[in-house]
């Protein structure tokens, strides 16, 4: 039987029509909910995330303000951006578009952002609020995946989990949100024995790893519901037609593009499990709508307003 695909895309809109609402509520009471983002210098690919980032804020009433320090700019000249976003009222969110140049204190960087602003949600004050179910910002991309099982109906509590990843930004909020969602959880990485046979306890699976179509069906209980992060680049064509040979729109895309996307999860995944999200059009998706939740958070939560939550993240 064919899995039920978890359309990140339809979710992720849903998310962005309740959080223009919000917006434009806050905006009748003369909130104007802000937000910063930091690029520094020229990445291709930042400046694509980062345009993404700031078109959402447009459609969602969001005021956005992009910086774009030099590639030159050390890290003191980079605090001193984050100290002026922190005291400005304007600003609820700031958000520094990683990675940053190789000479820059990264970690330094980021602990400068005021914790209240922290729409990322990496900073050690929001990590230990979400490990201590206090009310704080939660990184977006496993934010996503948990608004994604939820209104899809996907039943967490008392469920086995497994997330592959222990990454701070995807594998150990995403451990820590299943968890306060009683799930029971395992946190696996590149060092866990018998990968496969752990994953297969799970009746929800996790995969952010970073390995195009690593998780294969071997790796997966029949039934069990897979979530993919993973986001991997095929521009080799004999990769490509190992995991998409036959595929019709996928070998058309590959020939115009040059390449395609694939997420940690092996499209025969689809022939076992019972919920799947696809790559592109699943988890993607919700990150940027997580973001301008989180900025719509962040204002009403740095305005001392109780957080009518929007979702029970
Ligand atoms: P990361 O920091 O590189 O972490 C990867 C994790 O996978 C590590 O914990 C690593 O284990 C583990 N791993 C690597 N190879 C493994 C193997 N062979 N077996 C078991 N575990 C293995 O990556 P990340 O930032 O978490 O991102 C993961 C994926 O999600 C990437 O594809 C990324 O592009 C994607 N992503 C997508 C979104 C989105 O919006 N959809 C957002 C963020 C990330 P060790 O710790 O032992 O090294």
């Amino acid at each position: 039987m064919s899995p039920l695909i978890l359309d990140g895309t339809k979710i992720a809109q849903e998310i962005r029509t309740e959080v223009a609402a919000e917006a434009k509520a806050m905006a009748a009471a003369g909130v104007h909910p802000g937000l910063a983002v930091v690029l520094v210098g020229h990445n291709p690919a930042s400046e694509i995330y980062v345009r993404g980032k700031v078109k959402a804020c447009e459609e969602v009433g969001i005021y956005s303000e992009k910086l774009t320090p030099p590639k030159s700019a050390n890290t003191s000249e980079l605090l001193d951006i984050i100290e002026d976003l922190n005291r400005r009222d304007d600003i609820d969110g700031i958000l520094v578009q990683l990675p940053l140049p190789a000479h820059v204190d990264s970690k330094k960087v980021l602990l400068a952002v005021d914790p209240a602003k922290d729409v990322d949600g990496f900073h050690p004050m929001n990590v230990g609020f979400l490990s201590t179910q206090r009310p704080g910002l939660v990184p977006c991309t496993p934010a996503g995946v948990m608004e994604i099982l939820r209104r899809s109906n996907i039943p967490v509590a008392g469920q086995d989990a497994v997330v592959v990843g222990r990454s701070d930004i995807v594998g150990k909020p995403a451990v820590m949100l299943l968890t306060n969602a009683n799930a029971t959880v395992t946190i696996c990485h590149s060092k866990t024995r018998d990968l496969p046979g752990v994953c297969r306890r799970a009746d929800i699976l996790v995969a952010a790893i970073g390995r195009a179509g690593m998780i294969t069906k071997d790796f997966v209980k029949p039934g069990a519901t897979v979530i993919d992060v993973g986001m991997n680049s095929v521009t080799d064509a004999a990769e490509f037609q190992r995991f998409f040979g036959g595929n019709a729109k996928r070998e058309e895309t590959f020939r115009k593009k040059g390449s395609t996307l694939i997420g940690d999860v092996h499209p025969e995944v689809a022939d076992v499990a019972g919920a799947l999200t696809p790559v592109p059009g699943g988890v993607g998706p919700l990150t940027i709508a997580m973001l301008m939740f989180n900025t719509v958070k962040a204002a009403k939560m740095r305005r001392g307003a109780g957080v009518r939550e929007l979702s029970r993240i």
